[in-house]
């Protein structure tokens, strides 16, 4: 080229270059502009799919630029990779061969599909160990190929391949993922999330996919990943030398990330400890399991667990509207109805339950002493009674009638009684309660008898004795007349012979009898 042309025809950008004053610069200038630069890739984008497929044809995959994220052909665990530590990138001299040293570093820094392909590497370095690797079998093992290869002569790239591929994994059907149901297809390794960047890359920068294409799916694969434990940031994925996270512990640690499993409502006061029917699991196959700790916790066994950004997955929710989850609910507000079965009742109930049957061992066995008790005082006495009727029987106990009758009046017991009528058998005891007939006998007999008839009264028959007799009869001598009896001696001996006709008389005497 001549120094002093005054203008050049640019074959890239099919224009002419006027020199006007500033010469040479202003070509240089041009070069260094943004259109030119696009014409400039585009140009070689599709020089290099012809130059790509010259040049590895048999190893698409492993001929993929080493990427500063991915080293090529690692088989390790991703996050074990160290990850760019800043956003500025090295980018590899396959994608940008004919650059100018100038146009190399403005791409370095500006271009947005490189500087997003960065972002979704650091996120991919960051996946969780627990995270598996992906298998050929997985869906995402569809993106482990060259996608150059896939597109036909005179097919659209986009239109034609690209765009049906990746939609097959954003795509329910017609229904687009959202980041969770996303997050279940994420897997790790060449087959996995690493491929697809490759892949990616290669759409960008052979294929020439445009930026607006792909940008928001990528974008979405980011916040999928970031579902699972993944970080935009180098510095809080673990150190290569650390024990890999138990899946458990890292979705505790993130809040709003995992299902915290259906909560169940208690009353104020209770307990979750003792407020679940444990028993009921060995009673019935149940499809949840129990956590313990501040609430009471239950888990379905098809509980999402790590997949569920919600507080709560749906089978987990779905378990309150369980049968049995429903009655245990009543339960525990209103307690349970007597006889329900012990694998119903929570230790709550059975601590209730168990304070009741105490009580009522307690009282049954204070009744069966107290009956025991009274028991043995019947007993008792029933034998005193037999004492008595063959006491009564063998010996011929004189005036028996009043040893009980007093007994009775005085609110003896039948021992005092009974010990009454042994020592009246053996003569030591005489009942001494007569009635006026008895002295009235023992009088008769001392008078006909004599002082021997009244004491043997008295002995063998428990008559009063004379002196008993002489203090309850009071007699009147009669009258002696020592000559012919007059009227008053006669009246005198009357009224002692004959007491109550007399009494009141004593003006109409009719003589005795009358
Ligand atoms: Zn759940």
């Amino acid at each position: 080229m001549a120094s002093n042309e005054t203008e050049r025809h640019c074959a890239v950008c099919n224009k002419t270059v006027s020199f006007g004053l500033g010469g040479e610069a202003n070509w240089l200038e041009h070069v260094g502009s943004k259109a030119h630069q696009q014409n400039k890739r585009a140009a070689e984008g599709t020089k290099d799919i012809k130059s790509y497929f010259n040049f590895k044809p048999k190893a698409p995959r492993t001929s993929a630029p080493p990427a500063a994220a991915t080293p090529s052909g690692s088989q390790g665990p991703i996050p074990l990779q160290p990850a760019p530590p800043s956003p500025v990138l090295v980018i590899d001299d396959d994608f940008a061969p004919d650059a100018t040293p100038v146009a190399d570093a403005e791409t370095t820094t500006s271009d947005p599909r490189k500087v997003l392909l960065a972002r979704l590497r650091l996120v991919i370095s960051t996946l969780p160990p627990t995270i598996p690797l992906a298998s050929e079998s997985d869906p995402i093992a569809s993106f482990a190929i060259n996608p150059v290869t896939l597109v036909g002569t005179g097919q659209d790239p986009w239109e034609d391949v690209i765009h049906g591929a990746i939609d097959s994994l954003m795509y329910d059907g017609a229904r687009s993922k959202n980041s969770l149901e996303l997050s279940r297809s994420i897997r790790r390794g060449e087959n996995g999330m690493s491929g697809l960047a490759d892949w990616m890359e290669k759409c960008f920068f052979v294929l020439q996919i445009p930026l607006g294409m792909l940008e928001p799916r990528i974008e979405r694969l980011i916040q999928a990943m970031l579902l699972l434990g993944a970080s935009t940031s180098v510095e809080s994925q673990p150190s290569p030398t650390s024990q890999p996270v138990p899946e458990k512990m890292s979705a505790h640690s993130k809040t709003s990330f995992g299902c915290n499993g259906q909560e169940i409502p208690l009353k104020d006061g209770q307990s979750p400890f003792l407020s679940y029917p444990l028993a009921l699991h060995t009673h019935r196959e149940l499809p949840w399991s129990v956590e313990f700790g501040p609430k009471l916790i239950i888990r379905s066994y098809e509980c999402k667990r790590a997949l569920e950004a919600s507080s709560i997955c749906a089978p987990c929710k779905k378990l309150l509207r369980h049968p049995t989850i429903k009655n245990l609910l009543e339960r525990n507000e209103d307690g349970p109805k007597p006889g329900t079965t012990f694998a119903y009742l929570t230790v709550g109930n059975m601590q209730t339950l168990l304070r009741k049957k105490n009580d009522q061992i307690n009282g049954l066995k204070l009744s069966g002493l107290t009956l025991s008790q009274t028991l043995l005082v019947r007993a008792t006495h029933l034998e005193a009674y037999s004492r008595l009727r063959i006491a009564v029987a063998r010996n011929d106990v004189p005036r028996i009638h009043t040893i009980i009758a007093n007994d009775l009046k005085n609110g003896a017991s039948l021992f005092a009684s009974l010990e009454k009528v042994g020592r009246a058998t053996e003569g030591n005891f005489n009942p001494k309660s007569y009635v006026r007939s008895e002295h009235q006998l023992s009088y008769l007999l001392w008078q006909l008898g004599g002082r021997a008839a009244a004491e043997l009264g008295h002995r063998c028959l428990g008559l009063p004795s004379i002196p008993t007799v002489k203090r309850h009869i009071a007699t009147t001598p009669l009258v002696v007349s020592p000559k012919a009896p007059v009227k008053d001696e006669m009246q005198h001996n009357l009224r002692i012979s004959y007491p109550t006709p007399f009494a009141s008389s004593s003006d109409h005497s009719i003589g005795p009898g009358f």
